[in-house]
């Protein structure tokens, strides 16, 4: 029997191969005092080292130009930049020239600069602070002799399954679909954003493991899967034919759901749930129209960001949204306006924050960077054009933020206006409800806004306190605490006084028994991840809205989630199967 580690899966899909571990931090480094003798030859172990990072870097930069674009590859030139920078060599140099070592000296000067730069007055040179740490991990990983794991050494074809401690943007854009096939992560929940890239990659993932980068030493032969979220080292051949079988089974069942995709979702009692889609990444988009949705209910703009050194255009954007539009031939498709900022993070970043989540994000740095924000509005603007676009403002908190955001899209299409370039003016605006504010005082929104999107990844996390990305508080992130049902019930009911569409496009819409709670308590649209639309459309088709009405009510006098959960157990069982409860 192999060793079994446990986490979370957060993104199906059975694999074995073996284990590429990286871990991607800066070294504890060691100090010693060289004498003078030594000298010459430690500033040339310096040069030597910095070359051959440059070599590394010159090989992941062409790597990314390829798999990734232009763009995306300029993150690499600017880290060759900075091992060229005189003045960065010339301290180094000068501190072995005073007997320290050259990982020691080369640490302290990257230690000086990141602190430099962290804390300038211009965004850009805060931006370069992950370029330098990048840098200050490769040159002390040669420097110390250690083992190199950079993700590009990977051949095609390895099937690996990459075992890391959090999957950073600047990792991911590294990634070879060629040469991996899985990923797991200590850190990281199910709505943590690990998880919703790897979905959206198509990447079987587990996140969560805590202690897997320690409890490995890389090369082992794993299992990975997804579903369950476990990773089985070393699997004997009986666990490995099981976990063929299931892998199989899985298939079957994935191929039996897809049937369901021209099936409409109307409940058992004749009510009709509009069913969407959550689009990461514009590649996707195809893909996410042939499952069966009616349309976008939430697109992640933030996703055409991360991972790159400079923001898109508008004639980059412009084109990414006309493909989501085009792949769902004129249904509604609902585009999230930046949401940057918490553990969304373009490579570079804003600036470090120690509470990032309560921080510097989403509408609240679009506001304050009207450039980016009117650069996306005009491509949404031009976007609608095309089909039925709508524009969602994220993290709103307050009618201020509304109405400001309106002004800049005013601003946006006088200036196209000018340029005389054609778009659409009216587009409905809509905003995420995912804070106890925006769900407590939604009447105060209600009167300015064409609909609302609850966004309960962030609205649980809220409002019990629960950190999303933490492992550690996993069993606390519960959507089903009556806290929350409560802050949905009301949401639901504000927007029917209002008159104005209310939608679900957290997490908790793609699971079974959480979406039955939403339709419980009055939710009509709901957007799911591409691959759970087949699964909540069985749902719905195999559920009577009497039945989830009742349930909810029960859910929402209970005194806990468990309890909760519990009580729509039953009902959900009775009409669904306990198989179908899974996923
Ligand atoms: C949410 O918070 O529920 C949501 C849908 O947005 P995101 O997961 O991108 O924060
Ligand atoms: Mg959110």
């Amino acid at each position: 029997m192999g060793l079994t580690l446990r986490g979370l899966g957060a993104s199906p899909g059975i694999i074995e191969g073996p284990v590429h571990l990286l871990r991607w931090e800066v070294p504890d480094v060691p100090h010693r005092v060289i004498s003078d003798d030594e000298i010459p030859s430690e500033i040339e172990r310096l040069h030597d080292a910095i070359a051959r990072a440059k070599d590394r870097l010159k090989k992941v930069r062409d790597r990314a130009e390829q798999h990734a674009g232009q763009k995306e590859a300029e993150i690499f030139e600017a880290q060759i930049l900075i091992l060229e920078d005189h003045t960065l060599l010339y301290s180094v140099d000068s501190l072995i020239r005073q007997n320290q070592c050259a990982e020691w000296a080369f640490n302290l000067v990257l230690l000086e600069w990141r602190q430099h730069f962290a804390r300038h007055t211009q965004a850009m040179m805060r931006e370069r602070v992950a370029d330098l740490t990048d840098v200050q991990i490769r040159v002390l990983t040669l420097l110390l002799g250690l083992d190199d794991h950079d993700p590009v050494d990977v051949p095609k074809g390895a099937n690996a399954v990459l075992v890391t401690h959090d999957l950073t943007p600047g990792l991911t854009v590294q990634l070879d679909r060629e040469a991996i096939a899985g990923i797991a992560t200590d850190a990281g929940t199910r709505t943590s954003h690990v998880a919703i890239l790897a979905r959206s990659l198509g990447i079987p993932a587990v996140v969560g493991l805590r202690d897997a980068t320690r409890r490995l030493r890389g090369h082992e032969r794993v299992v990975l899967d997804g579903s369950d979220g476990v990773l089985v080292v070393d699997p004997s051949p009986e666990e490995i034919i099981a976990f063929h079988r299931r892998a199989q089974r899985e298939q079957v069942m994935e191929a039996e759901l897809r049937t369901l995709a021209t099936l409409e979702p109307v409940t058992a009692d004749g009510v009709r749930v509009t069913l969407r889609a959550n689009v990461d990444l514009p590649e996707e988009a195809e893909q996410a129209a042939t499952s069966g949705a009616e349309g976008v209910g939430l697109m992640r703009t933030e996703f055409l960001v991360v991972g790159r050194t400079s923001m898109p255009d508008e004639e980059e954007q412009y084109a990414a949204y006309v493909r989501v539009v085009r792949a769902f031939g004129g249904r509604p498709v609902i585009i999230r306006t930046y949401d940057i900022g918490g553990d969304k993070l373009p490579v570079g970043g804003f600036p470090a924050e120690a509470n990032p989540f309560l921080g510097w994000r989403a509408i609240r740095m679009c506001l304050d960077q009207p450039d980016i924000f009117r650069t996306q509005l005009r491509a949404l603007l031009r976007a609608a054009m095309h089909g039925d676009v709508r524009i969602m403002l994220p993290l709103v908190v307050t009618i201020d933020e509304v109405r400001q955001a309106k002004v800049l899209l005013d601003e946006a299409a006088r200036e196209l206006d000018a340029r005389g370039v054609p778009y659409r003016r009216d587009v409905p605006v809509g905003v995420m409800v995912e804070t106890p504010a925006a769900a407590v005082a939604a009447d105060t929104l209600g009167d300015e806004v064409d609909f609302f999107s609850i966004g309960t990844n962030d609205l649980v996390q809220y409002t019990l306190a629960v950190d999303r990305g933490n492992a550690n508080l996993n069993s606390r992130f519960t959507p089903l605490h009556p806290a929350v049902l409560r802050l949905i019930q009301s949401i639901a009911r504000t927007a029917r006084e209002f008159v104005i569409d209310v939608a679900v496009c957290g997490e908790m819409a793609s699971h079974p028994i959480t979406a039955f709670a939403l339709i419980g308590l009055g939710l009509r649209q709901l957007s799911v991840n591409p691959r759970s639309v087949p699964l909540v459309k069985r749902l719905v088709r195999s559920i009577s809205v009497a039945a989830a009405e009742k349930a909810a009510a029960a859910a929402l006098r209970t005194r806990s989630a468990a309890e909760a959960e519990a009580v729509l157990r039953g009902p959900l069982i009775e009409a669904l199967g306990a198989a179908a409860l899974e996923g």
